[in-house]
């Protein structure tokens, strides 16, 4: 029998949401923010700019290359990775490990590389996979959240296809049909984690 789950030291549950691009695990993570203030989320750092009403702080850190090569330089990224070939995004790691230490349950929404490397370095965090109803609806989502260039689309919906097919890499798969349903399923995980096999 594995001893019980913690993460980071602390006796709090890491998870990690990850899932295609625009499959709504930013609107899933908004909705969580709005309606379990508890749930501590985590801040990602990244290069790429701005989208109007995005707030410094809140939704990214949005910083230069040059201090994003700082953070990584000196450890301070829990993981990070190019995404889409167009930005870097990364997870500052202390934030992280004081809410486990604090017990505060901590959630990360990253992309599949970035899970990846959780995976390693925190073993024993919960890998939550978010996936769409279909592959039509999360076409339209894209197109019409109307955010990127077509060929910025294009760029996703490959990077998409792969993204669909690590699911299996993941401890439980959540399908993200209603945001609301979607927030309240990955709330009670993250109460009470599922991991196969594991717990
Ligand atoms: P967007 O540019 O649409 O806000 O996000 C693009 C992608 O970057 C999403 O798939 C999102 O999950 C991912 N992402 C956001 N923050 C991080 C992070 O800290 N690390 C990694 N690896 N991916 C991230």
């Amino acid at each position: 029998q594995d001893p019980p789950r913690t993460s980071g030291g602390g006796n709090a549950q890491l998870t990690v949401l990850a899932g295609p691009t625009a499959v709504g695990k930013g609107t899933v993570a908004a909705e969580i923010r709005e309606r379990f203030p508890d749930i501590w989320i985590s801040v990602s750092a990244t290069t790429r700019k701005p989208r109007h009403n995005e707030v410094h702080g809140v939704h990214y850190l949005f910083v230069s290359d040059e201090e994003f090569d700082r953070m990584i330089a000196d450890g301070e990224l829990l993981e990070w990775a190019v995404v889409h070939k167009a930005a870097r995004y990364g997870t500052p790691k202390q934030p992280v490990l004081d809410k486990l230490a604090e017990g505060r349950p901590a959630l990360l929404e990253i992309d599949l590389q970035g899970a990846r490397q959780v995976r390693e370095t925190m073993p024993k965090a919960q890998f939550v996979f978010l996936a769409p109803p279909s592959w039509d609806e999360l076409v339209r989502r894209l197109v019409g959240r109307g955010t990127e260039t077509a060929e910025e689309r294009e760029r996703r919906l490959e990077t998409a296809t792969l993204e669909l097919a690590a699911e299996k890499e993941f401890d439980v798969t959540i399908v993200n049909a209603s945001v609301r349903e979607a927030a309240d399923q990955l709330v009670k995980l993250i109460r009470s984690p599922h991991i196969p096999g594991k717990s």
